[in-house]
């Protein structure tokens, strides 16, 4: 047996996770919609006879656990969290089934249809406060509901939230969560972490809290599309995460008073200042801004008709340089 062998694979405690048969022939259509550190994420359709989801998308997560063994650890850890999790703001796992001769699962869950990191990629200029709003609003609900059942995500970004049709966003990605209400070792992406998890190998233990200031920088990502320091290497960016002041939104944009004033009570450098989700729930920022879902759908229905219109003139722009060839023109 070499490195690249498997060498824990499922045991008979960890198959109860999975419902067998070959999901080769339960779901059709399967093209690639997102890809991530496990492998890719498909939409498919479902053909489940029993579904109640039938004849409609469902995402695939499809992860291979070959190489390490940690892997497939990882990945029963990822399910069992999610299994656990019903809410409307948290992707909803359906089923997972095993492949092992592939050394491949399929986490099947609810379609979204992208991340709040694809809508800021799309949309050529900032996003309303108001749609900023709607989106932070349903991620602090599914974070009160993850650290009322002591789970800890350790990894909020746009990429992870994903935004389904019924103008819902929805906290995904549990690959990095932990299942305890405190933790202390260095999980998440680097612009987006809490200095007290970079300081956690000195100063010890850190708690939901984290989240909180992930959230807080997911704020500036998606209204300022880009996360502060994202210029810089993610070395640099961690030492200036822990050792300088918080960051704040671009003074030169419009944002208002209260939402400045709503990201200082996230971006506190010191956990027990920081607010919780349910107190940020509480901030006037969410008065200022009512709660309103068809927001985020005509936000989604822009973003698509731009995807659209942005895949159109790349098919002309391939078509005209097919002319050109073909004719021998410029
Ligand atoms: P990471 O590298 O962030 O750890 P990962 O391998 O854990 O990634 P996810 O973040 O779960 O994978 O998914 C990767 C991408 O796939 C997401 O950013 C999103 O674009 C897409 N995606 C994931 N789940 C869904 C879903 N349920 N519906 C639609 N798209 C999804
Ligand atoms: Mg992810
Ligand atoms: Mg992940």
């Amino acid at each position: 047996m070499n490195a690249f062998t498997l060498s824990r694979g499922p045991s008979k405690e960890d198959k109860k996770y999975f419902t067998s048969g070959d999901p080769d022939t339960l779901f059709s259509d399967l093209q690639e919609i997102g890809h991530g550190a496990f492998g890719a994420v498909y939409c498919a359709l479902d053909e489940r006879p029993k579904s109640a989801t039938r004849g409609q998308n469902v995402a695939i997560k499809k992860m291979s656990y070959s190489g390490k063994s940690e892997k497939f650890t990882d990945i029963v850890h990822e399910i069992k969290l999610l299994e656990r999790l019903k809410h409307k703001n948290i992707v909803r796992l359906e089923e997972c089934f095993l492949k092992d001769k592939d050394h491949m699962v399929w986490i099947v869950m609810e379609y979204c249809l992208g991340s709040a990191s694809d809508l800021v990629d799309v949309q050529p200029g900032r996003l309303l406060e108001s749609e900023v709003a709607q989106i932070i609003r349903d991620v602090l609900h599914g974070l009160s509901y993850l650290h009322s059942n002591e789970i800890i995500h350790r990894d909020i970004k746009a990429g992870n939230i994903l935004l389904s049709e019924n103008g819902l966003a929805k906290v995904a990605d549990f690959g990095s969560a932990s299942n305890k209400s405190s933790a202390n070792s260095f999980v998440g992406s680097p612009y987006w972490m809490a200095p007290e998890v970079i300081l956690a190998m000195e100063s010890g233990r850190y708690t939901g809290a984290v989240d909180l200031w992930s959230l807080g920088i997911t704020c500036i990502e998606i209204a300022d599309r880009k996360p502060p320091m994202f210029t810089q290497n993610a070395m640099a960016a961690l030492y200036q995460i822990a050792q300088s002041d918080a960051p704040t939104l671009d003074q030169n944009a419009d944002w208002s008073h209260t939402f400045h004033s709503f990201l200082s009570c996230l971006l506190k450098k010191n956990p027990e200042e920081r607010f919780t989700a349910t107190e940020a729930l509480q901030h006037s920022w969410f008065k200022d801004n009512r709660e309103n879902p068809q927001e985020l759908v005509e936000l989604i229905d822009r973003t698509k008709r731009l995807v659209r219109e942005q895949d159109e003139k790349q098919i002309t722009m391939q078509y005209k340089k097919m002319l050109r060839i073909y004719k021998g023109g410029d």
